[in-house]
């Protein structure tokens, strides 16, 4: 008989498993049993529809049993079983090799993985040096055996099994230095295994247990019996009293349902009743998983109708922009064979849709406000979703989601909401009988666009902002000016690019009136500029924002800078540009040399202007078109001056 290779992935983790020093082997028995119990589902969802199954609802059972000597431990259900493919397909392979996926991008993680995800099959191997597997699919009369040693490989072989389902047969390995194996031989610390790991799962889990008793007639002699009993409560964790359950039990469930290895941030558990009558279930990952913002990760919350699963991922039943939450809701009112197609048009699954979305952003909005540094440590993680959410459909479900989102501060240098940022805002206090101070109160709200805070902090149009008292948002995340352009104002106050040619409302009346004279008065020279620059600039003009820089770029209209280099470098774009404006400080002393050339008619304005342009461009964090012209230019003017 040949042995067969594993698949190479396979073989990765089973290596994985053999040499574990995991602490917590205890978990393969929760991976096997877990195994049991989707082999009883799948066997008893055919059942509705397949009536020669001649199983009712409480024949569907998970069997342990212990054998000391032989060192076995055998886990066995009548479940669906496995035909010959299957098996070589499913113990030869890793079906789902999430967990390897993972370990690639965190390597020398390896405890954590075994420990939290849902390793299946293979788990076995940290506790057995054999493995047996003894299946027969049902409505077929042949069995199969599949057994491994580990490593060499595995065989598979015809055999005989009376009925259908699967024994598992675990061969205990013997004790080493370190390691005690025979503790996996011991009934009472089975039991407390699959109560702790398993008390949930829906059908019983049965061990004969030995008992004693007293000898019938007898005052002082005890006998031992034997007795099956079931170890576990089967109440599913979701149809329990909030209160019965410990936080250590909600996050063990979590963790092993969904494979994280993080306790979950929030948990949220609802019974609703009425015109939909559901359980629901619902967490809010303490990580984002490491495939989220990739187009692998599949939203969706379990699907249960009255206790069975009907579907592992269904979509419909949260938005995209809560795609993170994940969970399950156990409906009385759906059908069990109802269909994926029938299921998007169901009025109850909308009807639940909309509590769930109700009951997550009210979770949210409680975090946010009473345990603040959760929040932004969640917002970490999926803010980037919310905001992608209230930009997308031209911002539809604005409403819902502007006050979750967080922006970075520049006065306060962390995360703040539009709300915190508007009631910081400088309010004019205006003296009795006086009019209004002009220019002190606030206006708008500031945001700057760019790759870093760092970067941002920098920027010369910044200076003047802060110097005023007004603080900045900094934005950093592609989404986020786009975000804000769809919400346009928060509390009435519209928000303002600090770095767009609009009216910033910094300047006072007489501020303005000066400016727009002095632009007069250096018309030619800003004329020109711009004719040097050609189609670079829509325009050069003496700035109002600059205080101690020499130049900035501005744009005009909806499309700032930022956004045009985040438009352009999105794979397939259709490129588009903003209309740039280079802003000259007249209070800078290069500009009384721009006026000097421009009265002499000296050559070398145009190669001033440039300069400049690409040095403001550089400022802003924005390539510049020909760095070497660039270079040779500084150059020449530094040659011309030493
Ligand atoms: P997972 O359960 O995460 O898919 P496993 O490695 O634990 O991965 O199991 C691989 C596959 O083997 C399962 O998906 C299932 O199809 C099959 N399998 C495992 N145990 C059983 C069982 N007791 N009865 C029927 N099929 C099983």
């Amino acid at each position: 008989m040949a042995v067969q290779q594993f698949k190479a992935e396979s073989k990765k983790l089973l290596d994985l498993m053999i040499h574990s020093i995991y602490t917590h082997k205890e978990i393969f028995l929760r991976e096997l049993i877990s195994n049991a119990s989707d082999a009883l589902d799948k066997l008893y969802f055919r059942s509705l529809t397949d009536t020669s199954i001649p199983l009712k609802k409480e024949d569907y059972k998970i069997h342990l049993a212990v054998d000391k000597e032989l060192r076995t431990i055998t886990i066995s259900d009548n479940g669906i079983g496995m035909t010959e493919q299957e098996l070589e397909n499913n113990l030869g392979t890793i079906a789902k090799s999430g967990s390897l996926d993972f370990k690639r991008e965190n390597s020398g993680e390896d405890i954590d993985i075994i420990g939290q995800f849902g390793v299946g099959f293979y788990s076995a191997f940290m506790v057995a040096s054999k493995v047996t597997v003894i299946t027969r699919p049902y409505g077929s009369e042949q069995a199969f055996k599949w057994e491994s040693t580990g490593a060499e490989g595995y065989t598979i072989t015809p055999c005989q099994k009376d009925s259908f389902g699967t024994d598992i047969i675990l061969v205990v390995k013997e004790n080493a230095e370190e390691e005690n194996y025979d503790e996996f031989l011991d009934e009472y610390r089975l039991v407390s295994i699959v109560k702790k790991y398993s008390d949930y799962i829906r059908y019983p889990i049965t061990m004969y247990r030995e008992h004693s008793r007293k000898k019938e007639g007898s005052e002082d002699e005890y006998e031992t019996y034997t007795e099956l009993e079931t170890l576990n409560s089967m109440v599913p964790l979701w149809k329990r009293d909030k209160k019965d359950v410990s936080d250590e039990e909600y996050n063990n469930f979590y963790k092993e349902k969904f494979m994280d290895f993080t306790d979950p941030a929030r948990v949220i558990s609802s019974k609703t009743e009425g015109s939909a009558t559901y359980n629901a279930l619902l967490f809010i990952p303490g990580r984002a998983p490491f495939n989220y913002y990739t187009r692998d990760y599949e939203k969706g919350l379990q699907l249960y109708a009255s206790g069975v699963l009907i579907m592992d991922k269904c979509a419909d039943l949260l938005p995209d922009y809560f795609s993170f939450v994940k969970g399950l809701v156990d409906s009385q009112d759906l059908s069990l064979n109802i269909s994926r197609e029938m299921l998007q048009h169901d009025n109850q699954l909308k009807l639940i849709r909309t509590t769930l979305e109700r009951k997550i952003k009210n979770e949210l909005t409680t975090m946010l406000r009473n345990d603040r540094e959760k929040y932004d440590e969640f917002f970490k993680n999926f803010g980037l979703q919310l905001k992608v959410g209230c930009y997308e459909g031209y911002g539809i479900h604005k409403d819902t989601l502007k006050d979750l989102l967080l922006f970075h501060s520049a006065k306060q240098n962390k995360l703040v909401t539009l709300a915190e940022y508007v009631e910081a805002m400088p309010k004019a206090e205006a003296a009795e009988g006086e009019e209004k101070a002009e220019g002190s109160e606030q206006k708008y709200i500031y945001y700057a666009a760019g790759s870093s805070v760092e970067q941002l902090a920098k920027l010369p149009a910044a200076e003047r902002v802060l110097d005023k008292g007004y603080d900045i948002l900094y934005l950093t995340d592609d989404v986020d000016e786009f975000a804000l352009q769809v919400l346009r104002e928060y509390e009435g106050k519209e928000f303002r690019n600090i770095s767009s040619g609009e009216d910033l409302g910094l300047e006072t009346e007489e501020e303005k009136e000066a400016a727009k004279e002095q632009n007069e008065q250096n018309k030619d020279l800003f004329e020109a500029m711009k004719n040097a620059l050609g189609d670079k600039v829509t325009e050069v003009r003496l700035s109002t924002r600059l205080k101690n820089h020499p130049v900035c770029i501005t744009s005009e209209g909806a499309l700032s800078v930022e956004m045009e280099k985040v438009l352009n470098s999105m794979p397939n774009a259709e490129k588009v540009q903003s209309r740039k404006i280079l802003e000259v400080n007249g209070s800078h002393p290069i500009f009384g040399v721009l006026q000097e050339m421009q009265k002499n008619g000296s050559e070398k304005l145009g190669e001033y202007a440039n300069v400049l342009y690409n040095q403001a461009l550089l400022i802003e964090g924005l390539p510049i078109e020909d760095p070497v012209a660039y270079a040779q230019a500084v150059c020449a003017i530094m040659a011309d001056k030493a």
